[in-house]
C-alpha cells in the first residue's frame, strides 16, 4: 500500500474512533438515564436481600434474585461455579455466580463485584447495597455495550464476612473466575464517602499444646501443663509488641484451657490473628508469633502442634490512577473531593486478595451519620432507608461511568495498569 494512502487511512480511522468509540457524553447520559429508570425496581431488590438476611454460604435466595435480574438485562448468567473443594466445602459454588455481557468487538474486561451476605444481626454491613449498586452499574452499562468495546463481567462474591475461611473471593480467585479481568470495581456503604483503599493483610494461627494430666495438688510434678504453653505464648507475644510497627495488630483468644481445676491441663489451645498495612510486614510479625509458640513449647515441655493456614489475606493495593477516574466521576455526580474522607479504623477483607491480583477500587458511600459503626444495629437500619438509596444510586452511577471510561479510554486503562504494577512493587517499602 502506498505510504500516502496508509496515512490517509490512519487519519480516517482516527477520526472515526473519536466519533464512534468515544461518544462519551452521549453514552454517559444513556448510562445515567438507565440507572435512574431502574432505581425503583433495584430498590425493591435491595429491600428483598435486606429481608432475606442470609449469612455466608447460605445466600441462595439473594443470589437467585440477582441472577434473575441480570438475566433480564441480557447478561449471560452462570451459576454452579467450580471452586477448590478444600477451601470451601459448601455454599460458594451455589451462591457465587458470574454474569457476562460482551460488547462490540475486542476490548478490556471490567469486573463488577457484588456481595450479599449478612451477619447474625442482619445486613449490618449493608451488603444488600453493595449488591444493588453493582446491579445498577450493570444496568447502566448494559444500555451501551452494543456500541462499546470489551466485556462486562458481574461476579457474585458471597461469604465475605467469614474471613477465617478466606472468604468467597479467595475461592473464586483460585477457581479462575477472575481470569482476564483488567479492572475490578466494588462499593461499600459506610458512615462517609471515601476512596480510602486500605485493608489490613491478615493471617490466623491456631496453636495446640499437648501436655500430660495428673492431680494438680497430689502429683503436679508428674504432669506437663499445656495451659502454660498457651500463657507463655501470650506473654512472649506481648513482649514483642514493643518492637512492632504501629499498624501491626495481634489479637488472641484461649479456645481450650483445661477442664477442671484439680487436673493439670493436658490440652490447651489458642487462636491468634496477625494483621498489618502491608503483606510483608504482616508475614514478618507472624513469623515472630510462631517463634513465641515454639519458645513456649521449649520452656514448658508441652508439645506444640501448629500448621500454617491454607489461606492468608493480602493487604489491598491502592491504584492512584483508578482513584482519579472514580473521583472525577463522583465530582460530576455531585460528590466533591472535599467530601471524601479517610478513616483510621481498619480491618481486613477478602477484597485484598482481588486487589493484589488486579487493579481494584472500592468506593465507600455514605448511608449513615459519621461515627456509625459497621456491623452495628444502627448501620443495619440505615442500610434500608431512602437516604441510603440515594447514595447507592450515586455509587452505582460512579462505578458505571468509571467502568465505561476503562472500556473506552485505552490511555486511562494503561495508566491504571501501570500504576497498579508500580504500587505493587512498592508495597511495604
Ligand atoms: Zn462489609
Amino acid at each position: 500500500m502506498p505510504r500516502l494512502t496508509s496515512i490517509a487511512l490512519i487519519t480516517v480511522l482516527a477520526v472515526l474512533m473519536v466519533f464512534t468509540v468515544h461518544p462519551v457524553s452521549a453514552d454517559s447520559k444513556k448510562i445515567l438515564a438507565a440507572i435512574d429508570e431502574a432505581g425503583a425496581s433495584c430498590r425493591g431488590v435491595s429491600q428483598k436481600i435486606w429481608d432475606f438476611k442470609e449469612p455466608g454460604q447460605q445466600e441462595l435466595k439473594s443470589a437467585e434474585l440477582l441472577k434473575e435480574e441480570l438475566a433480564k438485562l441480557g447478561y449471560k448468567v452462570t451459576g454452579d461455579l467450580k471452586v477448590p473443594e478444600d477451601l470451601v466445602k459448601d455454599g460458594i459454588s451455589k451462591t457465587g455466580f458470574k454474569a457476562e455481557m460482551a460488547g462490540k468487538g475486542a476490548g478490556p474486561t471490567v469486573y463488577l463485584m457484588l456481595e450479599y451476605d449478612a451477619l447474625a444481626n442482619g445486613h449490618s454491613c449493608g451488603h444488600n447495597l453493595i449488591a444493588t449498586s453493582g446491579l445498577l452499574a450493570a444496568t447502566g452499562l448494559a444500555k451501551v455495550m452494543k456500541e462499546t468495546p470489551g466485556r462486562v463481567v458481574v461476579i457474585g462474591t458471597p461469604d465475605e464476612e467469614r474471613g477465617s475461611m478466606g472468604g468467597g473471593k479467595v475461592a473464586l480467585l483460585e477457581g479462575g473466575h477472575f481470569d482476564g479481568a483488567d479492572v475490578v470495581f466494588i462499593t461499600h456503604p459506610n458512615d462517609r464517602w471515601s476512596l480510602d483503599q486500605r485493608f489490613l493483610a491478615m493471617k490466623r494461627a491456631t496453636f495446640t499444646f499437648k501436655g500430660k494430666s495428673s492431680h494438680a495438688a497430689a502429683s503436679p510434678h508428674k504432669g506437663v501443663n499445656a495451659l502454660r504453653g498457651v500463657l507463655l505464648t501470650f506473654n512472649c507475644v506481648d513482649s514483642l509488641r514493643e518492637h512492632l510497627r504501629q499498624d501491626v495488630r495481634i489479637h488472641g483468644i484461649v479456645t481450650k484451657g483445661g477442664a477442671v481445676v484439680n487436673v493439670v491441663p493436658e490440652l490447651a489451645q489458642a487462636e491468634f490473628a496477625c494483621r498489618a498495612l502491608d503483606t510483608a510486614t504482616m508475614e514478618n510479625a507472624y513469623a515472630k508469633i510462631v517463634n513465641c509458640a515454639k519458645a513456649a513449647e521449649l520452656g514448658t515441655g508441652a508439645t506444640l502442634e501448629f500448621k500454617e493456614p491454607r489461606v492468608a489475606l493480602k493487604a489491598t493495593i491502592t491504584d492512584p490512577a483508578l482513584l482519579e477516574t472514580v473521583q472525577a466521576n463522583l465530582k460530576t455526580l455531585g460528590i466533591a473531593g472535599n467530601q471524601l474522607k479517610n478513616f483510621d479504623e481498619l480491618a481486613s477483607s477478602d477484597l485484598g486478595m482481588v486487589s493484589y491480583n488486579y487493579p481494584t477500587v472500592n468506593l465507600w458511600f455514605k448511608i449513615a451519620p459519621e461515627g456509625t459503626a459497621l456491623h452495628s444495629d444502627a448501620m443495619r437500619e440505615a442500610a434500608n432507608t431512602d437516604d441510603a438509596w440515594k447514595s447507592t444510586l450515586i455509587a452505582g452511577k460512579a462505578v458505571a461511568l468509571s467502568a465505561y471510561d476503562m472500556l473506552t479510554n485505552p490511555a486511562k486503562l494503561k495508566a491504571v495498569q501501570d500504576g497498579f504494577k508500580e504500587a505493587k512493587a512498592k508495597e511495604g517499602k
